[in-house]
């Protein structure tokens, strides 16, 4: 990795352990070229790790659980730089999939991903326009400086921001409403859909029985029944 803002920021020493909530690293991913030290990471894009959303600017909450407000940055991922400059450690391929996908603040791929949904914001017609997408109208200004929220002249709705890139908040609002249940509940609810999966084949497997594999079911007794004389 060569970009400036994982150099800058990594290779803090994992002297305190992580709060437990973070799930040690998973051992068959161990890489013994690792040093076990971890880098920094500064998002331009909210994450979710460990059931927990971070937004750019955000404090970090691994330096939060040490007793530190700290918004240079907002995750520690188990991975750092060899000598040779590769990325080592359990977390390697995962710092590598946030900076392809633009994740990571100030960096090239941030920049194209900045670009990339501001086109598509516009294509959606997410931000409040002066004139109609409809009927092409003049908008005028509302009281809040922003043009109207409705086309005065037909009608159409002027901005779509439910459209917009979701933020870390949108995304908080989105877990807050699906992990009511919590962690726990969650897998329990995972655990019940599960049964009732496996019920509905058992079911599918027993009506298939009955009709689709008949012959095969009238050929086995056949076949008994020969076995017999
Ligand atoms: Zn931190
Ligand atoms: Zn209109």
């Amino acid at each position: 990795m060569s970009t400036k803002q994982v150099a800058d920021l990594e290779d803090e020493p994992l002297v305190n352990p992580d709060p437990p909530s973070s799930p040690p690293p998973d051992p068959t991913a161990a890489d013994p070229a690792w040093d076990g030290r971890s880098s920094k990471i500064a998002l331009a894009y909210p994450i979710l790790r460990d059931f927990t959303v971070i937004g750019p600017g955000e404090p970090c909450p691994t330096c939060k659980a040490r007793g530190r407000e700290d918004r240079t940055h907002q995750a520690h991922l188990k991975t750092s730089k060899d000598s040779s400059g590769v990325q080592r450690g359990p977390e390697a391929a995962h710092l590598a999939t946030l900076q392809a996908m633009g994740f990571l603040r100030n960096s090239p791929e941030s920049r194209q991903r900045a670009e990339d949904e501001a086109r598509l914001a516009a294509v959606r017609g997410v931000a409040r326009a002066a004139n109609c997408r409809a009927c092409k109208g003049t908008i005028a200004r509302g009281e809040d400086g922003d043009f109207l929220a409705m086309c005065p002249n037909c009608g159409n709705r002027n901005g779509l921001p439910e459209l917009a890139a979701l933020t870390a908040d949108g995304l908080r609002r989105i877990l807050a409403r699906d992990l009511v249940l919590g962690v726990e509940g969650l897998q329990e609810v995972e655990k019940q859909q599960l049964r009732e999966e496996a019920a509905k084949l058992a079911s599918a497997v027993e009506k298939g029985l009955a009709a689709g594999l008949q012959p095969l079911a009238e050929m086995l007794r056949e076949l008994l029944a020969e076995r017999k004389r």
